[in-house]
């Protein structure tokens, strides 16, 4: 492969039934579906991958590409994992997505036979009066929850986050969460799509059905108390560090250099403005992959981005 050429990147979309149409209108994506929830531009899901734009490998999804061009572009700790490690979305939330907690690794690969899920939030954009509910409000005991579950109260007991742009929440698994309304997220999380639901504002399907629940499951996996991390505006534009992604925010306002080692590759999100970087140009809601082992790389333009690697 031509390590040299950034890698152009077309996201996977999902029209579930709580999105918008704010990707198509005010991000650039490009689709026939009225509504596009989620654009899932760092893919190699089964459920989802990206396609490469531009190169040798165009046409190609991501995972096709990867076995074509060796797994040594996904730097020495990318290639370490089984799968490769995470998911990189950007959602659109025109209404409340169902209340949910994620495994953990040891949880899920003991009786899932999948890594479970750590995942972090980048408040993107947001109505003036968004909110998310992030852990609960207060510790509870496993009764209460179990309880709260069955009568249509847990709400009661969360922690209800009014948000703001540039907001970040690092969502370790375990954690009980959602997104609400008028919120339109980053999401960087590890490659994996356990999710429990607990509650889903007893809604039905077309068909007047309820969304299936994971109660028993969510009653395992669930920490009872209010989340430890900071969460809100961030401090630095270290956005989160974990052992699974390492997320930065740039605010590009002129030129960087970027370095790509060889420990693993880099993906470019763009949020705002636009960019160019080896000679690809880079718009809101477009993304590229840098492969590992890069080096030096000079980005420009006026932009905010978001950088993740391994
Ligand atoms: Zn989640």
């Amino acid at each position: 492969m031509n390590n040299k050429i950034p890698v152009k990147l077309i996201p996977a979309l999902k029209d579930y039934l709580w999105g918008g149409d704010r990707l198509k209108k005010d991000y650039g994506i490009e689709s026939d579906l009225p509504i596009v929830a989620e654009a899932w531009v760092l893919s190699c899901h089964p459920d989802g991958p990206s396609v490469v734009a531009n190169g040798e490998y165009a046409g190609l999804t991501l995972p096709q590409m990867i076995e074509k061009a060796g797994t040594d572009i996904l730097g020495t700790r990318g290639k370490s994992f089984e799968f490769f490690p995470i998911l990189v979305k950007l959602i659109d939330a025109k209404g409340n997505l169902s209340i949910q907690v994620h495994p953990s690794d040891e949880y899920a690969l003991k009786n899932e036979g999948q890594y479970g899920k750590t995942e972090m939030w980048y408040v993107v954009d947001c109505d003036k009066d968004a909110y998310l509910y992030y852990g609960f409000d207060h510790k509870i005991s496993r009764e209460e929850f179990k309880e709260r579950i069955e009568n249509d109260t847990l709400l009661e007991v969360l922690n209800r986050v009014p948000v703001k742009k540039g907001d970040c929440f690092f969502i370790e698994s375990g954690t009980i969460h959602a997104i609400a309304k008028g919120l339109l997220i980053a999401e960087i999380q590890q490659n994996s799509n356990l999710t429990y639901r607990v509650y889903d504002y007893v809604r039905r399907d077309k068909n007047g059905n309820p969304r299936e629940l994971h109660v028993e499951k969510a009653m395992k996996v669930t920490t009872l108390d209010r989340p430890q991390i900071p969460y809100g505006q961030p401090k630095s534009d270290r956005l989160a560090q974990c052992k699974y992604f390492t997320v930065d925010r740039i605010r590009l306002d002129g030129e960087r250099e970027i370095t790509v080692d060889d420990e693993s590759f880099l993906s470019l999100l763009c949020l705002e403005g636009s960019a160019e970087i080896g000679g690809v140009s880079l718009k809101k809601g477009e993304s590229v992959f840098l492969p590992a082992s890069m080096g030096k790389l000079t980005l420009k333009g006026h932009a905010l981005l978001i950088s993740s690697r391994v």
